[in-house]
């Protein structure tokens, strides 16, 4: 585990410490160090596409229900075109989806063949399950993605269907079992299957259930529960914050800035930050640009970065209210099964 990702934990198990003077210096200095070392740039290697924007719930803690973009299923030939200049510019690594439910999308299996015709690495794919039948299960399992995340946030029926509204907890928990009978009948072991919680006042009080539930069901080595910290997208929904509260107006350079992976949303604009659900905030349109490695490493990235490193967080709209720094709020709680 990286010096980062043990300062990530030492806080998740300490969120008060996020106060104390000498970690926020700390903190701090790392910033300031990757800066002149790397003058503002970063290594970009990794890349997210939201094939689609369309969603089958209106679960309550999303952002869905207040997005404003059009919704729209990502045309192939403008997918293509993303992965042609991902390719070209040598980032490799593939993860499908941001806001929408990535099975919403018919052609999301030609996706896929573009994707691995590229020559790009198939790492993750996050989804709700609820359209994830066996035949199209089985699809999903002849393709060779690393790993596969089912967003379920809760244990029982009536937990999940108050949260996860439009979508019924039978046939996505259904689904979820047979998608992992498959796996197992298919030899699939190099595929870790995750299952992720958004935690937050109305179910948290079903995470021993949920973990023991899906502790029977996993396969014990491979795969992973994680607990999320249900967030509020930078202060721009209202929900109910799951987090304990303890340092949440401190304000520290974000790692967020500094990925390694790009986002892109369906209409090829690129984000600052995959919390901007409308993405408000962003450094330019990859169709207009011709370039993700000139979008992520270019002018206006790079003025953000620095306004962060300044300790300008204000200056910055999305920013200015956000609670999910990835410092002062590290995401998630992974525990192996
Ligand atoms: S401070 Fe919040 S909105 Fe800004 S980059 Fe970090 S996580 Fe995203």
């Amino acid at each position: 585990m990286s010096i980062k990702e043990n300062v990530k934990r030492l806080l998740f198990n300490n969120p008060g410490l996020i106060s104390n003077n000498i970690v926020k210096a700390l903190i701090l200095a790392y910033y300031k160090r990757l800066w002149s070392e790397r003058s503002g740039n970063v290594v970009l290697t990794d890349i997210a596409v939201e094939n689609t924007n369309v969603c089958n719930a209106r679960c309550e803690m999303c952002a869905y229900k207040d997005m404003k973009r059009n919704k729209k299923i990502m045309p192939l030939q403008d997918y293509a075109r993303i992965i042609d200049i991902a390719a070209a510019e040598n980032i490799k690594r593939l993860y499908l989806g941001q806001l929408g439910e990535p099975f919403t999308d018919k052609g999301i299996f030609d996706k896929m063949d573009y994707a691995i015709a590229k020559g790009m690495e198939l790492v993750s794919i996050t989804t709700n399950a609820s359209l994830l039948d066996e035949a199209a299960s089985r699809r999903l399992l002849g393709y060779p993605w690393k790993a596969i995340s089912f967003s379920v946030d809760g244990a029982t029926r009536g937990t999940y269907e108050e949260i996860r509204k439009g979508l019924e907890f039978e046939t996505v928990e259904n689904n979820i079992v047979s998608f992992l009978k498959v796996r197992k009948e298919l030899g699939r072991t190099d595929l870790r299957v995750r299952m992720q919680m958004a935690v937050y006042g109305k179910n948290k009080h079903e995470v021993d259930e949920y973990r023991v539930k899906w502790k029977e069901r996993l396969v014990s080595g491979l795969d992973e529960i994680a607990l999320l910290y249900a967030t509020n997208y930078a202060g721009l929904t209202g929900i109910e914050y799951s987090g304990d509260s303890a340092g949440r107006q401190v304000k520290v350079p974000c790692g967020r800035l500094w990925n390694h992976m790009i986002t892109v949303a369906v209409n090829g604009d690129i984000p600052i930050c995959c919390w901007d659900y409308d993405v408000d905030n962003n450094v330019g349109n990859v169709f207009r640009e011709g370039s993700l490695k000139g979008l992520w490493n270019g002018q206006r990235m790079r003025e953000v970065r620095k306004i962060h490193v300044d300790g300008g967080y204000g200056m910055i709209p999305l920013c200015a209210n956000c609670n999910d720094n990835f410092f002062v709020k590290p995401h998630f709680v992974i525990e192996k099964t």
